[in-house]
């Protein structure tokens, strides 16, 4: 028995050996290399990737050795690749979004995100955090670690958590016999008892991240879009029993009583943000607590609402009071020095727009500059992968990005990305 086993054992360890191919080397030549931690860019650059990292990156065209692969990248803009912090990699919202919960399974949920996850990394973005779903993002997220369908690098928080009735209670909205009364491992937790043990059912099926969700939302059907929905106490016990995990707390806040809860509690992000008052302002910037502004996905609940039956008639009334706010709030905390990371809110919006939220953050005054480091350098912190993505530098990930115009001059030159690589392969040339 011993005998087989080794003999087994050797099998299973030559056939990896053999299944182990030299890592393909790549060669770039960029005409302008952002250094997203200056902010400057640097002219002329070689860069070199082995396998999925990068290992080395040079002043001037050196010459190309035979066989690499070679990519022209002389007249492009390059940076690394995009992050986006809130996303929800499978759904993307329509007048039929709210029926589908009770018709789809989960692998019709499935077969749906991969499309998504293709457009996202097509649109430049190698990384995102996907804030809630049903579960089914976390095996996407696997898929993609594996190798077997294309998308951005995920951290997922799988299900948010939500108190009874709050906005990702998943029954909201059925009728009695639907309803029941889910509890946390389902994301419904009330108390801090219920609040540790939602957090450790997430742990168990394998998130990265916690949401909550502080405070009403826009679509769920459920009346008030911005009550307080956690107490003090409940959020601390989240956001400690998380710390255990090695998790951070992301809070889905639009009514600034929540939103000070939240932040008081510890959580890391606060999502939307829409009524944020000054002082709530001064606590963000106090306990270092950053602003996830999803602009994008506020404008187009606004626009939404004006469409006769895509949304149902509770939500209408808060999607045109909420929709409007955020753009406006985002400049009130920009020039209050408020911390700002990027997220759009990918899916309540056609996944694969994510850089239009560029274009309204700069629209409300913050310099081009800061938009594209509020999308790289800033989220690699937050996500603690500061020495591996949101730079193109020796020793990262091979994720990078082209697109034909300087940023700077026109933001809006990253909707239409021309290239992009990610982990050493080129998905978009
Ligand atoms: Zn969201």
């Amino acid at each position: 028995m011993k005998n087989r086993l080794l003999i087994a054992l050797i099998l299973i360890c030559s056939m990896t050996l053999s299944a182990q191919k030299t890592p393909t080397t790549t060669f770039i030549h960029a005409g302008h290399l952002l250094d997203t931690e200056t902010g400057k860019w640097m002219d002329e650059v070689t860069i070199k990737v082995n396998g999925t990292e990068i290992t080395d990156v040079s002043k001037g065209y050196t010459a190309i050795p035979q066989d690499v692969k070679y990519f022209d990248l002389k007249d492009k803009w390059v940076l690394p690749g995009l992050t986006d912090m809130h996303v929800h990699m499978e759904t993307e919202y329509n007048p039929q979004a709210y029926i589908s919960k009770f018709v789809d399974d989960p692998s019709d949920v499935a077969y749906n995100s991969v499309g998504y996850a293709e457009k996202t990394l097509m649109a430049g973005f190698t990384t995102v955090r996907d804030l809630g779903g049903s579960g089914v993002n976390i095996s996407l997220r696997d898929a993609i670690n594996k190798g077997k369908v294309s998308g951005p690098r995920m951290y997922t928080a799988g299900k948010a958590i939500a108190t009874t009735g709050g906005h990702a209670d998943p029954t909201n909205g059925g009728n009695q016999d639907f309803m029941g009364s889910p509890g946390p491992r389902e994301g419904v937790a009330n108390g801090t008892d219920e609040g540790r043990a939602a957090v450790r059912y997430r742990y168990k099926n394998g998130a990265d991240v916690i949401k909550i969700t502080a405070t009403g939302g826009v679509l769920s059907v459920a009346k008030n879009g911005s009550n307080p929905q956690f107490t003090l106490e409940e959020i601390k016990a989240i956001v400690s029993t998380a710390a255990d995990y090695n998790m951070h707390v992301a809070a889905h806040a639009h009514g600034d009583e929540g939103m000070q809860r939240a932040i008081l509690g510890g959580v890391k992000t606060i999502e939307h943000g829409t009524y944020m008052s000054a002082e709530t302002m001064d606590l963000m910037k106090k306990m270092n607590c950053y602003l996830v502004p999803t602009i994008t996905a506020g404008k187009e609940v606004a626009m939404k609402a004006e469409e006769e039956g895509f949304y149902p008639d509770i939500v209408v009334p808060k999607a045109r009071a909420v929709g409007p706010q955020i753009q406006g709030m985002f400049e009130r905390a920009y020039k209050r020095g408020v911390p700002i990371v990027f997220g759009t809110d990918a899916g309540v919006y056609a996944h694969g727009k994510n850089a239009l939220e560029f274009g309204y953050m700069v629209e409300a005054g913050m310099p081009a500059m800061e938009a594209i480091q509020s999308a790289t350098i800033t989220p690699a912190k937050i996500l603690k992968m500061e020495d591996k993505i949101g730079q193109v530098k020796t020793g990262f990930f091979a994720d990078i990005i082209a697109v034909s115009e300087n940023p700077e001059k026109n933001v809006k030159t990253l909707e239409k990305v021309t290239f992009v690589m990610k982990d050493g392969e080129v998905y978009k040339n």
